[in-house]
């Protein structure tokens, strides 16, 4: 296999614009994409044309526009290329003005109050910055697939591309200002880039295909746990069994095609659990492969007779799976903003970016936890395997000494070298391997970027970035105006770390995010930790979140509370799922099965006491399964209750909390007698698979 053949072959990427567009078309569609001009419609005509040529050779015979609306998916509607002629025949025809734009009817998705129907459709307009690609199916299928933003009639984001691409562009211009300030005059656009690191469950079809929950709700509703746990840690790194390698190597051939740099892979903690990680590339198409990378977990597993779960938590009492969101900001030129300098000037320079991302991340918060919730996330973030709820910014010992001595005007000094004016001295090296040893950070700075751990692993990164590239460049906009007024850059430099840490050093927690202590402290220091979704959305409707957003022109308040109705629902929604899924099992499955067994125990005492044998150990049993089967049925009967009151309440917020405050947790307590019974009912009788056979039998 030549990989370095594969890789990309699926792409229209710059190499094949450069073969196949005249030169005048190729630098006019470059200079589209690097600077953002508009595209001539005549080049549109041209590009068109090649990228339609193209994918036929490859055996295209339909193109898409491939969007993402706020389902959190993708979504796709294939036209096939043919266009019929006066002869009864067809020409294979792709225009300049169908790459441009497309009107997919697509009136079906949410929209969260901003498209009336009468006006229902949504446009697709193509985001040239993300490169084209083929999308093959199993059966051969090809599909040239055009990433596209989705909005309404009168431009309202409807997806979470658009709000994305926006924030790129404002945390780019204002970080061009502080560079400028610096005297910078080479640089000409700022990427925020992004490397996710992907983690994922793989189960064998066979036993998904007998799972309910599995197949409706993506996680296990029920299961008592298995005898064996994660507690030797023997799979976290392991060895790669033949079946998943096998799996792994068909996964990164496809990634490659598609031109996503699939890199590491390996066992996770969890049995049965894995992770991938691509090579990190500008956030937008990152954002774009995270969900090719999603979609082909998924169908590349089927290959293999497995499922793929992408839920948060598919097993309780297990890790469940998050994305660490790895971001930094990067220069045209090749410059790592995150990354410390040599010289006193890039020190300064990076120390303000630094202090940039404090005081981010500490106004913001309760928005950047917000960006990483969802009702699966739930599960996880405060349970001691996931950052907790509150957000915090990891910055290793040394890197918060230096910080700190600035901020007191202090000198450093470290291996020979002395610091005390930003931009004037030069800063003492830091040890790269003391920036990544603290895992339980929600926030970490891991020596030239930060990784935001908390995010979801079945959701779009589009969110979370979205944010961190607006809350960032509100700062970085502060930063650059005191910059551009300053007499003293470097003084200035100096008072500005200083003001940040005094006004958001609190931020800074080095310690360990599991412990108990750490919440109190949390709370001294004034933190938020908001525990759920719910409480979490509603930071869409406070005015810091609208302002910040309005100001910048990432979302309008329509958009942003379109997001709001949008998110809430899709929250009661997926609790409503499972607990019908809940009490269809219970019914048809569980119940029924546990009957079973009591009538089984009650023949036999009948048989044996005829006999004349002894049948305490039987009544015994009997006794224990009946009121445990008793005590079922009646919060059996309890959930159903508190789901129809759930499903009559009107107003979207005060349902959300029904299914969170009684349904949820009516469905957990009726969890519990279920999963004791697992433990008392003979395994042939027991209607569906265990966390045995789901997490050690791959
Ligand atoms: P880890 O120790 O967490 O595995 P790695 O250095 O392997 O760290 O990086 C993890 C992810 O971070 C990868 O996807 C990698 O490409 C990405 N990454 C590295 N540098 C950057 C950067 N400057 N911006 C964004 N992501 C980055
Ligand atoms: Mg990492």
């Amino acid at each position: 296999m030549d990989v370095t053949k594969i890789f990309g072959s699926n792409v229209f990427n710059d190499d094949a614009m450069h073969k196949r567009l005249p030169k005048d078309c190729y630098k006019s569609l470059k200079k589209t994409i690097e600077q953002g001009t508009k595209l001539q419609p005549e080049v549109a005509d041209v590009v068109a044309n090649a990228m339609k040529d193209w994918a036929i050779e490859k055996g295209a015979t339909h193109y898409t526009h491939w969007f993402q609306p706020l389902t959190g998916s993708t979504a796709e509607k294939h036209d096939s290329f043919i266009s019929p002629t006066p002869q009864g025949n067809v020409v294979m025809e792709f225009s300049g003005k169908q790459l441009i734009q497309g009107e997919p009817d697509a009136s079906s998705f949410p929209s969260g109050g901003l498209r009336a129907t009468f006006e229902a459709r949504g446009y697709t307009a193509w985001d040239c910055t993300s490169p084209a690609f083929l999308k093959e199916d199993a059966n051969a299928d090809v599909t040239l697939c055009i990433p596209t933003a989705f909005c309404s009639y009168k431009g309202e984001a409807l997806d979470k591309k658009t709000p994305l691409l926006r924030s790129m562009a404002v945390v780019s211009k204002q970080a061009l200002r502080v560079l400028r300030a610096f005297g910078n005059t080479i640089s000409k656009k700022i990427t925020s880039t992004v490397g996710p690191e992907q983690e994922y469950f793989l189960v064998d079809k066979e036993y998904f295909a007998q799972r309910l929950d599995l197949i409706t709700t993506g996680r296990t509703l029920f299961g008592a746990p298995a005898p064996k746990g994660q507690e030797m840690e023997d799979h976290y790194f392991g060895q790669i069994k033949d079946r998943i390698a096998d799996f792994m190597k068909d996964l990164d051939v496809e990634l490659w095609k598609m031109g996503i740099a699939s890199k590491t892979k390996h066992n996770e903690v969890a049995p049965s659990q894995f992770e991938m990680a691509p090579i990190f590339a500008t956030t937008n198409i990152a954002a774009d492969h995270n969900q090719l990378v999603m979609e082909t977990l998924r169908k590349v597993a089927l290959r293999h007779n497995l499922v793929c779960l992408l839920h948060e938590k598919p097993y309780a009492g297990i890790n469940g799976s998050g994305k660490h969101n790895n971001w930094s900001l990067s220069t045209d030129d090749g410059v790592n903003l995150l990354e410390p300098g040599s010289t006193p000037h890039e020190n300064a320079q990076f120390l303000l970016f630094i202090s940039a991302l404090i005081k981010a991340v500490d106004t913001h918060a309760d928005i950047l936890r917000r960006s990483a919730s969802n009702s699966g996330n739930d599960h996880r973030l405060g349970a001691n395997e996931a950052p907790p709820a509150i957000i915090s910014i990891f910055m290793g010992d040394e890197l918060t000494r230096i910080l700190t001595a600035v901020e007191k005007g202090e000198k450093v000094t470290a291996k020979g070298s002395t610091f005390l004016t930003v931009g004037v001295d030069t800063l003492p090296p830091l040890p790269k391997d003391n920036s990544d040893r603290n895992r339980t950070s929600p926030f970490a700075f891991t020596g030239n970027k930060f990784e935001f751990r908390m995010v979801p692993s079945s959701a779009s990164i589009s969110g979370p970035n979205i944010v961190l590239n607006t809350i960032v460049a509100e700062a970085l906009d502060e930063i650059a105006t005191r910059l551009e007024k300053a007499n003293d850059i470097n003084k200035e430099a100096t008072a500005i770390v200083q003001e940040t840490m005094k006004k958001h050093g609190r931020i800074i927690f080095n310690g360990n995010n599991y412990s108990d202590e750490w919440v109190a402290e949390a709370k001294k220091r004034g933190l938020p930790n908001i525990k759920s979704t719910v409480e979490a959305l509603e930071t869409f409707l406070t005015d810091k979140s609208i302002n910040l957003f309005e100001k910048y022109n990432v979302l309008s308040k329509e958009e942003g509370h379109s997001r709001f109705e949008i998110y809430i629902e899709q929250y009661y929604k997926q609790i409503n799922i499972e607990a019908n899924t809940a009490i269809d099992m219970v019914k048809t499955l569980y119940l029924p099965a546990v009957m079973r067994w009591a009538a089984d125990l009650a023949d036999s005492i009948i048989t044996i006491k005829d006999a004349g044998g002894p049948v305490s150990i039987q009544e015994k049993n009997l006794r224990k399964v009946s009121a445990l089967l008793e005590s079922a049925d009646s919060k059996l009967e309890k959930l159903e209750k508190e789901l129809n009151a759930a499903k009559k309440i009107e107003d979207g917020v005060k349902q959300a909390e029904a299914y969170r405050d009684n349904v949820f947790v009516a469905m957990n307590e009726l969890r519990q007698d279920i999963d004791t019974l697992e433990t008392l009912v003979p395994r042939d009788l027991w209607p569906v698979p265990t966390y045995a056979d789901l997490l050690f039998k791959l």
